[in-house]
């Protein structure tokens, strides 16, 4: 699995500094931007997993960035923690009416920042903190790789692994073959829409490799989903 990726934004370098050397060292991938002009440029580029955002940012503030990255579908489901000087209360409440999930005042614990940085990617993106996720008879531990269904331990490709961990996530949702190649090739490389096909094709054909229904579905002109 990919490590997840957070996106810093903060005017203060040294802040900044702080907060990608401990995210860093959390084994998480780390984009930094110095406003929220860059941090919208940098979200287009690479939706990110979670986003740091502070509240005093010159030009475009925090709230009005954090507004602006939820009415965007494709960042909508990013969580953010808002990041506040402490004489900004008021606004912080602001800020979780725009869709903040969750915020810290400065100058707050690291560890504890850490702490709710992993909580909200356990909650947006569970594999990626190492969650063991389960869907009917299959279960796929993001620790060590391992796929079983129905106890049988099953052969995944990595890109089918990561494909059935997005599946997995969201039960249910249907995802656009753009959005896979968001989530599972980080548009990394040069890919089109039908290479998305031929993997979960061989995503099916591995999940089916010891019998039992195919799990996953397609929805015609939309995409796929599990269950
Ligand atoms: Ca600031």
């Amino acid at each position: 699995m990919a490590a997840p990726v957070v996106l810093v934004v903060e005017d203060e370098p040294a802040q900044r500094e702080i907060l990608a050397y401990n995210l860093a060292a959390e084994g998480f991938r780390v984009r930094q931007a110095k406003d929220g002009e860059e941090a919208m440029l940098l979200v287009a580029e690479e939706p990110p997993d979670l986003i740091l955002l502070d509240w005093m940012l010159p030009n475009v503030s925090g709230i009005e960035t954090c507004r602006r990255l939820k009415s965007r579908p494709q960042t909508a489901t990013v969580p953010i923690i808002m990041l506040s000087a402490r004489s900004e209360e008021v606004d912080l409440v602001r800020g979780l009416e725009t869709g903040a999930d969750d915020y810290m005042v400065k100058p707050y614990s690291v560890v504890e920042l850490m702490a709710r940085a992993r909580a909200q990617l356990r909650r947006s993106r569970p594999s990626s903190v190492g969650a063991v996720l389960r869907y009917d008879d299959i279960t796929l531990d993001a620790e060590t790789h391992r796929v079983e269904r129905a106890g049988a331990a099953l052969k995944l490709g990595p890109t089918e692994f990561r494909l059935l961990s997005t599946f997995m996530e969201r039960p249910g949702r249907v995802w656009s073959r753009e959005q896979l190649l968001d989530r599972v090739w980080r548009r990394n490389v040069f890919v089109d829409t039908r290479t998305v096909d031929v993997h979960v094709g061989r995503l099916r054909k591995a999940l089916c490799a010891r019998g039992g229904a195919d799990p996953l579905r397609t929805v015609r002109g939309a995409g796929y989903a599990l269950g």
